[in-house]
């Protein structure tokens, strides 16, 4: 794995069991979009969320409904031996459902505060004083969470107002940096000057464009030292929204500013809620950061690839992978360190295969029908013929038995 050293020295910040901040590796969270207030729908897509990877996940708490279904759902997710730490995504009446349900304010592991939706005029300190010493009471940390569709408005006019008088005033999306960062800054002073802890806040500051994000982040990693959560927003469907968000955190984190993510991908219809987890995993992954599954290096193919059978093969292993990984898991220490590839031809295949754990490389145009599979840099054996997939997903299987100690081993070891 990449040093972390470089990263940005924040206090830690407890959610539930899951330590944000402090050097940790960077953790992976996402969002339910069920009706809270739908008991069965949330809890299970948590449970969903939470085994693809989700380490901590956000629910919306917008309705008494929804504050009161908080308890039942927490006990569903206890009865599917699932762990993850719920948060409270709260706008305008969190002062109000955390008051009225006290058991929601108990069991959710933080509360998210958006300090553009607290509330308007002279409530909205009262409102945010009071969630803050809900938090407080219930020993929760909290979210400081600004974004750029809701930002404060008074305090937006405010800052336009003092750039307008300046001798060089700003760009006008200049300004509306400032006032994101300001927002949450000012916030935070705000929540520790009623009490709540330093190690009990984390910032975000988001918006939907690249080089906006890179930028609010930049400034606010300077300015203060809380966690902090990133998220493009309203990033988007499909390619432009893993594109765009991978864009932007990537120089973020390249930079050590980070230290929870979200993708906020908008599915397409049949798409699972998952792959906003499987995106910010594979993120972490491939920047080295993480180690979360065995990673398959497959070639792009091109006119030399013979058939389809190579892009076949490529993605049964990942099939392979995923569907074994919940078992490895348990089992076998180090297994997401694994790295397999799946090569076209011999122009790159051998090559890319003796880096990888096992490579196989198919026969190119014109190349001999047989298919060299190359085992920690060693030629390990030749396969062909129809078995071929079949015979390659055993010699996996069988390496991971063999080079990674099994749970059970290293305790009866001592
Ligand atoms: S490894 Fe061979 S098949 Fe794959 S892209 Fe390179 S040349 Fe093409």
């Amino acid at each position: 794995m990449t040093s972390l050293s470089h990263r940005r020295e924040t206090p830690t910040v407890r959610i539930g069991h899951v330590p944000v901040g402090g050097r940790q590796p960077v953790v992976v969270q996402s969002m339910t979009n069920t009706d809270t207030a739908d008991v069965k729908g949330t809890a299970e897509q948590v449970a969903d969320l939470a085994r693809a990877g989700s380490e901590i996940v956000r629910i919306t708490v917008n309705t008494l409904q929804a504050a009161e279904a908080v308890p039942e759902i927490v006990r569903r997710l206890d009865m599917m031996s699932c762990d993850v730490p719920l948060v409270g995504d709260f706008h305008y009446n969190g002062h109000q459902l955390l008051t009225a349900v006290p058991e929601c304010a108990r069991l959710l592991a933080k509360y998210r505060i958006n300090p553009g939706n607290v509330g308007f005029g002279r409530k909205r300190d009262e409102q945010f004083a009071t969630i803050v010493r809900l938090a407080i009471e219930h020993d929760k940390p909290v979210r400081i969470g600004v974004n750029w569709g809701s930002l404060d408005q008074k305090l937006l006019a405010a800052l336009m107002d003092e750039n307008a008088r300046g001798d060089e005033p700003l760009e006008a999306h200049e300004v509306m940096r400032e006032a994101l960062i300001r927002s949450a800054v000012d916030s935070a002073a705000q929540a520790e000057e009623l009490g709540l802890g330093h190690d009990r806040i984390i910032l975000s500051c988001k918006v939907s464009d690249v080089q906006d994000l890179i930028a609010v982040y930049r400034s606010l990693a300077r300015r203060c030292d809380y966690p902090l959560h990133l998220g493009l927003t309203e990033a988007g469907m499909g390619s432009k929204g893993i594109v765009s968000s991978t864009a932007a955190l990537a120089v973020l984190l390249q930079e050590g500013i980070g230290d929870t993510i979200r993708i906020s991908l908008t599915p397409a219809p049949g798409q699972p809620r998952t792959d906003e987890v499987v995106v910010a995993q594979e993120l972490l992954q491939s920047m080295g950061l993480r180690a979360f599954s065995p990673m398959v290096t497959a070639c792009p193919g091109c006119g030399r690839t013979t058939s389809t059978f190579f892009q076949s093969l490529a993605s049964d292993v990942q099939d392979f992978v995923r569907r074994r990984m919940p078992e490895w898991r348990t089992r076998f220490d180090g297994v997401e360190n694994l790295t397999l590839a799946v090569m076209g031809c011999v122009v790159n295949g051998p090559g890319e295969s003796r880096h990888a754990n096992i490579g196989i490389s198919l026969p190119g145009t014109g190349e001999a029908p047989v298919a060299p599979v190359f085992v920690d840099g060693e030629k390990q054996a030749t396969l062909r013929g129809e078995n071929l997939t079949g015979e390659f997903l055993d010699m996996i299987e069988k390496y991971v038995a063999d080079h990674y100690p099994s749970h059970t081993e290293s305790v009866a070891d001592g």
